[in-house]
């Protein structure tokens, strides 16, 4: 299959779940905007691994998506590089785990404002361009955590929620416009995100990262074993393709029957 001519913006795409999802889009010919923080040298080597992977082009935008004037630059810079967005993954994601009374107003802001809103802001600006096209593809990465509940993540629990909503009203919103919308609700995924949440297990609960990470998989993901970020990749590229034009406004787990129970 090929992503020729077409071009993605993949937000967080400089780590876990969005790197492997722009490395999928960039093997397939597609040219990839990816966003996301890292060292200097990292991007280069990011940026130079990927354009090597297919026809397309790879280049990175440094903004932070908790500004919308970041969020602006992210699409002019788009626009300067290819002419707009076909394909928008929203990937970008942070966590914080605390009880509510604890969950300080700065992190529920800032929580919100990248896993919530930045995703509204990104839709919104992407539109124009795939309604000019009459086509277009947007994902938003949710979670498992966006259809149901876990304690200690008020603010990532309601975005995540939030972000299945949002795209039940943009896949109805574009329903006859040749664009669709779904969520992506993976269970656990071995990245830097969940490697944070395993240490801080260990070293709370006083074992080793190996028993805390078999217990959080026990707790919750019923298949014992990791989602491997590459899925999520492919799963990104299946909902590009013609076979998936009357598939919107759904969320699509992948999560080792996480939910099922
Ligand atoms: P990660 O921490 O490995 O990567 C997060 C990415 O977001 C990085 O590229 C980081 O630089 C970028 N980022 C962070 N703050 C940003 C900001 N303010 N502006 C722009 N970019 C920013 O995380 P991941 O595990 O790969 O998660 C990716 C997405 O998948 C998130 O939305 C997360 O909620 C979701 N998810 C992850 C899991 C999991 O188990 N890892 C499960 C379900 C859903």
């Amino acid at each position: 299959m090929s992503l020729k001519g077409k071009t993605a913006i993949i937000t967080g795409a400089t780590s876990g779940i969005g790197y492997a999802i722009a490395e999928t889009l960039a093997s397939n010919n597609c040219n990839v905007v990816i966003n996301g923080f890292a060292e200097l040298h990292e991007l280069a080597n990011i940026v130079g691994y990927l354009s090597s992977l297919g026809d397309g082009k790879a280049v990175h935008c440094a903004s932070d998506l908790t500004k919308l004037d970041d969020i602006q630059s992210l699409i002019q810079f788009t626009q300067d590089s290819f002419g707009g967005a076909d394909i928008l993954v929203n990937n970008a994601g942070m966590q914080h785990v605390a009880p509510i009374e604890d969950f300080s107003v700065e992190n529920w802001d800032k929580v919100i404002a990248l896993d919530l809103s930045a995703c509204f802001h990104l839709i919104r600006l992407t539109l124009p361009f795939m309604r000019t096209k009459g086509w277009g593809r947007i994902v938003n990465i949710a979670s498992a955590h966006g259809l149901v509940a876990s304690v200690n993540k008020i603010g990532y629990v309601t975005a995540k929620h939030g972000l299945v909503g949002m795209t039940k009203v943009v896949g109805l919103e574009t329903a006859q416009e040749n664009i669709t919308c779904n969520a992506i609700c993976p269970g656990w995924v071995l990245t830097p995100l969940v490697k944070k949440q395993i240490e801080e297990r260990a070293k709370v609960g006083n074992i080793t990262v190996e028993q805390a990470s078999a217990e959080l998989l026990a707790e919750k993901q019923p298949s014992g074993a990791f989602v491997k970020p590459e899925a999520i990749g492919e799963l990104v590229l299946f909902l590009t393709t013609e076979a998936a034009a009357q598939m919107t406004g759904t969320s699509l787990s992948i999560d080792g029957g996480w939910v099922a129970r």
